[in-house]
């Protein structure tokens, strides 16, 4: 019998997991027993993905930029990626935008639906626009500040990943600039950590069905409402077809710039989007998107350890659709009047600096909607109940943005490795698959 791919396992595990989690929403203690003994298996497998994050950018990036061997190619790589990200992320609004504008979902929307929405979700979008506070009383440039840490441990403990990217950019420089007989022990030291880390991606991996079907069954049981879900139908069809439109858009790119079919992509990199889906954090996945790009797409380390670790922090092209998507959709509901064609352009502006703030975690992309909003100078007294607008259908917008997101940097980390000429050419993975199609 052939062995099954792993991403039909994970698949099963979760078309499985959503079952599981309908049927244990219709049996009295169902819920209770899924939280108490199926989520903490999920919650398990997300802490080992966690656990391997910093070891990992550490080692691949230091292994990678001490491996260009020549300081100016990491400037030329960092042009590139940083430029490829800012536009597909532009492009991403624009999508988002258009779609919203054509569709219009949140015209016409009855009174009685506005205040139940209210009434419900208020509470949940306090907390959302709490955060979001938070990330605003600091001052315009602490974003920038907080890139350079002061203590690397307090970094690796949070952990703040840009962080820990510039520590590890600083010490592969630094490497290159010492010389190669003092370098070397160094480097062999964060190549073998590489491998190690890599071998326990895969290890983590074969548990993934299961975690994804526990991930599954914890996210549907939190869903009781659904009459509400209905409401917002509109909505959150602009959002998903638009994350469809990027997904085709990075297919062509990839099809045009390394003639590379979307099924081959597909085939190798679904397991990453599967675990983005369900686990709606591309931090969490960064582990198993760097495994993916690395082993079977082809892209060399020095291009993947920088691009990947950068685009889980900044690059969120699913996030950003969907701020501009929400934002037009909450104006439409309650602040008809605020629609012009200046807040729009604005909103292009800010969703891409929202998105490069967003973290890569869950429900990260509704917090940093509020600083969205704030700039088109939408009324505060109304805020809440924008938040609540589009809470109820946040969750599942949320792991398909994030499936979005994650594939976008393995774009981009495609592009940028096609244009230096450190692409592979039909790889082949270490765990190799015989239902690949080679
Ligand atoms: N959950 C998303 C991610 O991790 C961020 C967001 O849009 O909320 O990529």
């Amino acid at each position: 019998m052939k062995k099954l791919a792993l991403h039909w396992k994970i698949i099963i595990g979760m078309i499985l997991g959503i079952i599981f989690g309908f049927l244990m929403n219709s049996v009295s203690g169902g819920k209770d027993f899924v939280t108490d003994w199926i989520a903490p298996f999920g919650k398990i497998f997300i802490n080992l993905l966690k656990l391997i994050a910093v070891p990992l950018i550490l080692a691949s990036l230091i292994k990678g930029i001490s491996d260009l061997k020549d300081i100016s190619k990491i400037k030329s790589m960092g042009l590139r990626t940083i430029g490829i990200y800012i536009g597909t992320t532009v492009i991403a609004i624009i999508i988002g935008l258009s779609i919203v504008n054509i569709v219009k979902p949140g015209v016409g929307m009855p009174e009685e639906t506005i205040e139940k929405i209210k009434t419900t979700y208020q509470g949940n979008a306090d907390v959302m626009i709490g955060k979001a506070k938070a990330t605003q009383d600091a001052g315009p440039l602490q974003a920038l500040v907080d890139v350079f840490p002061s203590n690397i441990f307090k970094s690796f403990a949070e952990p703040a990943m840009l962080q820990v990217i510039f520590f590890a950019l600083f010490v592969g420089i630094c490497l290159l600039l010492i010389s190669e007989k003092k370098a070397k022990p160094l480097i062999d030291f964060f190549d073998s950590l590489n491998e190690v880390v890599m071998k326990m991606v895969d290890l983590i991996m074969l548990f993934a069905p299961y975690a994804v079907f526990a991930l599954m069954a914890n996210v549907i049981i939190a869903f009781d409402d659904t009459t509400i879900l209905v409401k917002l139908l509109g909505y959150a069809a602009c959002v998903v077809v638009g994350l469809f439109l990027m997904i085709c858009f990075y297919m062509l790119l990839i099809k045009l710039v390394t003639k590379k079919s979307p099924l081959w992509f597909l085939n190798r990199f679904s397991p990453a989007q599967l675990l983005a889906f369900s686990t709606s954090s591309s931090a969490a996945t960064l582990p198993v998107t760097m495994e993916r790009v690395e082993e079977h797409l082809g892209v060399d380390k020095e291009v993947s350890g920088f691009v990947l670790p950068v685009g889980a922090t900044v690059n969120m092209d699913g996030t950003s659709l969907y701020q501009g998507i929400a934002a037009v959709f909450i104006m439409q509901v309650i602040w008809p009047e605020g629609l012009t064609l200046t807040n729009q352009l604005v909103i292009v502006g800010t969703a891409l600096l929202a998105s490069i703030g967003s973290a890569a975690v869950p429900s990260a992309g509704m917090v940093m909607l509020v600083i969205v909003l704030e700039a088109i100078g939408f009324p505060a007294e109304l805020l809440p109940i924008g938040l609540a607008l589009i809470f109820a259908v946040d969750r599942p917008l949320d792991m398909c943005r994030t499936v979005v997101n994650v594939t976008g940097d393995a774009t981009v980390s495609m592009l940028v490795a096609k244009s230096l000429g450190k692409l592979h050419d039909n790889p082949v993975p270490k765990e190799w698959d015989d239902n690949y199609d080679k």
